[in-house]
């Protein structure tokens, strides 16, 4: 049923006699989830009974009540889910270091299962994690279609070098996911629901940047939106993806990254549509190659986040204009609250203050020009960082990470013709958006003194601007 090459021994052993658990982490779903699926076939064969467990932990790389809201409301529906198939979720709350081998030993757990994350916590969790159990520890790629550690043995150059990868191996590994079935074991009676209201009422996270309204969370209103893209924008996608004043991206990423959808059900709903070619392969390009690109670079780059993971040529030449004189320096506060001389960047903060997801192609300009006015390329991407983990929906991603390293260290990209401040790293400007879209349009529809009050923080009833998902 599953290609064993999914799975990755974290620790070995022989199996116990015990309950499978399968600690759900990045992949938030009860649907075409493969690491579920592998603990139920574990289940199966041992003839044990399959629990899930997540850990809610208290605070995760700067997401606030914005992301956890959206998050805890898909495990709500994950519970419903699994409800109906015999299978208990159990909430844990704390460190996953103690939280996750604590669960083993309560419920006499004889094998464990969990999905696959390349970013440096989620490793350290559980390489940790490991050496406090006795028991088989497994992890299974169910974000990836084609597994990570099969696409590629090594860190990729560019998509140039990883797509004829991905692309031979994409028959073997883009196939039909079979259903969850439902467990004969009734395990799920051992555990009350989960009281949702007072797990919401346990967060500790920053609620200053509020819930937003025009996306629903969750697996059924992912699934939603998957269809009304498909029928509604994705003729227009290779077209208009790069207009920031079109609706016609899919508006998948934070469903993608809560795993409230599989990506490989995306791209099978995607390719069942046959026409127009070109409007699927330019979808299924940003899908397929970039995406899972992205987990490349984070798996076989430790300094992901850093300068130091910038390609040599990159860093060779950020150096050597590290001493340019900037037109204009400014302190994240006056970038955080939209406060620069130019209104397409503070529109561009704005959209993603006030929706919590910004339009991809101004994802381009806005980190560049962070890079253009800040005193140094490791200032830049902190700032980079940090602003686009704090407010969009789809933060603490490894696109994220590309995108601001693609946007300010070259990562994935070749020199260009070379300039002050930037070196030989591609630059973009407010001319060339000008060539491509209404930049008077987009910047109207989000301008910063009518959407932001002089906290930073929307102004009431203002977080309703964009094309509600078929899911609200
Ligand atoms: C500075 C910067 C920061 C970014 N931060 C994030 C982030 O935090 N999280 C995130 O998911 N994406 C990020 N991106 C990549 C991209 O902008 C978003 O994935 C996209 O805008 C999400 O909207 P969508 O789902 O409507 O996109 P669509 O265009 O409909 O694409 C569908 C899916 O393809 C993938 N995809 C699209 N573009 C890219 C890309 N350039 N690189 C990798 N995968 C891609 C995403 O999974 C996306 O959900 C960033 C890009 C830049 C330049």
């Amino acid at each position: 049923m599953i290609d064993q090459s999914r799975i990755r021994t974290i620790r070995q052993g022989e199996p116990k006699a015990g309950p499978v658990i399968y600690w759900m982490s990045r992949d938030q779903r009860a649907h075409d989830n493969w690491a579920l699926l592998h603990a139920q076939g574990i289940a199966r064969r041992t003839r044990q009974p399959l629990a899930v467990v997540f850990c809610l932990v208290p605070h995760f790389l700067d997401a606030a009540i914005r992301q956890y809201g959206f998050m805890v409301r898909g495990l709500e529906e994950v519970e419903s889910a699994l409800r109906r198939k015999n299978i208990p979720l159990i909430l844990l709350f704390g460190d996953p270091i103690k939280e996750i081998p604590r669960s083993v030993t309560t419920h006499h757990a004889g094998h464990l299962v969990t999905d696959f994350n390349p970013l440096r916590i989620s490793r350290s969790w559980k390489e940790r994690i490991a050496a406090r159990i006795d028991i088989p520890f497994d992890e299974v790629d169910t974000h990836n279609i084609v597994p990570c550690w099969e696409a590629s043995s090594k860190l990729e150059f560019g998509a140039y070098t990883i797509r004829p990868k991905i692309k031979r191996l994409l028959s073997r590994f883009l196939t039909e996911i079979p259903p969850l079935r439902s467990e004969k074991h009734n395990w799920k009676e051992s555990f009350p629901p989960i009281d949702w209201k007072g797990a919401r009422a346990s967060l500790q996270v920053d609620s200053r940047v509020a819930e937003v309204e025009w996306i629903r969370p969750g697996e059924a209103a992912a699934r939603k939106t998957l269809h009304s893209f498909i029928s509604n924008h994705l003729k227009q996608f290779a077209e208009w993806r790069n207009d920031p004043t079109q609706e016609a991206l899919s508006n998948l990423s934070p469903y993608l990254h809560f795993g409230q959808i599989s990506p490989q059900r995306v791209a099978l709903e995607v390719r069942k549509r046959k026409q127009p070619h070109a409007a699927i392969d330019a979808f299924l390009e940003e899908h397929i190659v970039r995406r899972e690109l992205s987990d490349n670079f984070c798996f076989y780059n430790p300094a992901y986040d850093s300068f130091e993971g910038f390609p040599a040529w990159a860093q060779k030449t950020l150096n050597e204009h590290r001493k340019d004189k900037r037109e204009y320096i400014y302190a994240l506060e006056q970038f955080e609250l939209a406060r620069t001389h130019d209104p397409l960047w503070n529109a561009a903060q704005t959209q993603m203050i006030t929706t919590g997801k910004m339009h991809g192609f101004m994802r381009m300009y806005w980190a560049k020009k962070i890079l253009e006015w800040t005193s140094s390329p490791e200032e830049a991407l902190a700032v980079t960082i940090y602003l686009n983990d704090r407010y969009e929906l789809d933060g603490r991603d490894p696109n994220g990470y590309v995108g601001a390293a693609w946007s300010i260290g070259g990562v994935h990209d070749q020199a260009w013709g070379e300039r002050p401040v930037f070196g030989k790293v591609r630059y973009m400007n407010f001319a060339g958006c000008k060539r491509k879209f209404d930049v008077d349009a987009y910047i109207q529809r989000y301008t910063a003194d009518r959407h932001l009050r002089g906290d930073g923080q929307p102004a009431k009833g203002d977080l309703c601007h964009t094309r509600r998902s078929s899911g609200s």
